[in-house]
């Protein structure tokens, strides 16, 4: 079955007397009906260009995009349909609601605008404001609201007139870190209950592992990785994308052998690591390997060690709320790792580490190059 949204092929330059920017390099992409999909990648590598295409605000130099079974921009067919046409709904940033009109106006003026019956306006207002927690809120105007509530009048414009696909590009990057939080969760409870599609832009690694049930990487117009928040946290086999999401420790390695077709022995500044490889690397192979900060954890030293157990000394570290960020030295690698915040801990403690050799990975050297 074809993608709710599907691009492919999608090229996209900007000419000025200056430069030329390629913000688009031939992006091939599909979602399927009811996920949200994110795009994410650092500042510059595309998101919002692409999210604008399928939108119909930009206009890409070569390519296709369809929504449903309807293509909606074709070079090679001659197809442009207007934003309007195209079923989708669009927040932004800013939430772009109008400071004269009413909570009730607001959400009200897509359906207005399509010569909807009043009866049945009123009653899909009202309906759409109940899903978004602002019944009582018809007569507000939209400017006395907090960020939060107006950034749901946002939403409930953009849902009301029942779009096929939702657009977000940056939406929560106006609230502060607490309200950013509370309204993702609730943005993903929506977008989950009326079982619809959207694709979301941000830059913030945190919402979109926490909103998307898809990832695509972005850098230098070009898609790098495309996984489930899991894939692309835990699973990455692309340096880029390891170290644009999170953090990491990196150290290089060299394959001694196999376990099984998954795992290899790699020796590093650790010792001897059992981790996570791509099993067409031979012996002698030198690689890059990584773990997350929070993979590790400290055991008892009492007992005899165990595969992926390293002595190491306590050499910073920082209470930083619901966990310590420790910097260990083992053998010659300095490592971060975040532990439990009630191992008690200090500066120069020796501590055992463990890792799972599911959460120690080695990078493509593919990839790499
Ligand atoms: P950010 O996270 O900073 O919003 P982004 O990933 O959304 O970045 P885009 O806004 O899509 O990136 O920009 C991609 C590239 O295209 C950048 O190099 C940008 O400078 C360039 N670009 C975008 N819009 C224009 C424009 N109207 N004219 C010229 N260059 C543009």
């Amino acid at each position: 079955m074809q993608g709710m949204v599907s691009v492919r092929n999608l090229v996209k330059t900007f000419v000025s007397k200056e430069e030329t920017v390629t913000a688009l390099n031939n992006v091939t992409l599909s979602t399927p009906p009811n996920r949200i999909l994110t795009l994410l990648g650092p500042s510059g590598c595309g998101k919002t260009t692409l999210l604008r295409c399928i939108a119909g605000l930009e206009s890409p130099d070569s390519g296709e995009i369809s929504i449903g079974d309807e293509v909606v921009w074709s070079k090679a067919q001659g197809i442009s349909l207007p934003p309007e046409r195209r079923g989708i709904g669009m927040v932004f940033q800013s939430y772009a609601i109008w400071p004269h009109m009413t909570v009730f106006g607001n959400v009200a003026y897509p359906l207005e605008i399509r010569g909807i019956p009043k009866s049945e306006i009123e009653e899909r207002v009202k309906n759409i404001l109940e899903l978004v927690q602002l019944s009582g809120f018809e007569n507000r105007l939209a400017t006395k609201l907090s960020g939060g509530q107006q950034q749901r009048v946002a939403l409930a414009r953009a849902l009301v007139a029942e779009p096929k696909v939702i657009l977000f590009d940056e939406p929560l990057s106006n609230l502060d870190a607490k309200l950013r939080e509370s309204t993702r969760q609730e943005l993903r409870d929506f977008l989950t209950e009326l079982a619809i599609s959207a694709i979301y832009v941000t830059h913030d690694q945190v919402e979109a592992l926490t909103i998307s049930d898809d990832i695509a990487i972005m850098r230098g117009g070009v898609i790098v990785e495309r996984g489930t928040p899991q894939d692309i946290y835990l699973r990455s086999n692309n340096p880029f994308v390891v170290d644009f999401i999170g953090r990491a420790n990196f150290l290089e390695a060299t394959i001694k052998g196999y376990k099984d077709e998954n795992h290899a022995i790699v020796s590093c500044a650790l010792g001897d690591v059992v981790c996570n490889a791509p099993c067409d690397l031979g012996i002698g192979t030198k690689v890059t390997i990584y773990t997350r900060p929070e993979s590790f954890e400290v055991v008892a030293p009492s007992s005899p060690p165990v595969e992926n157990e390293f002595e190491g000394t306590v050499t910073s570290l920082l209470f930083a709320g619901e966990a310590h960020e420790a910097e260990i030295s083992v053998g010659g690698a300095r490592v971060l790792a975040k532990l439990k915040f009630h191992i008690p801990l200090k500066k120069g403690d020796k501590v055992r580490l463990h890792i799972d050799r599911e959460w120690c990975r080695a990078l493509d050297p593919a990839e790499e190059a």
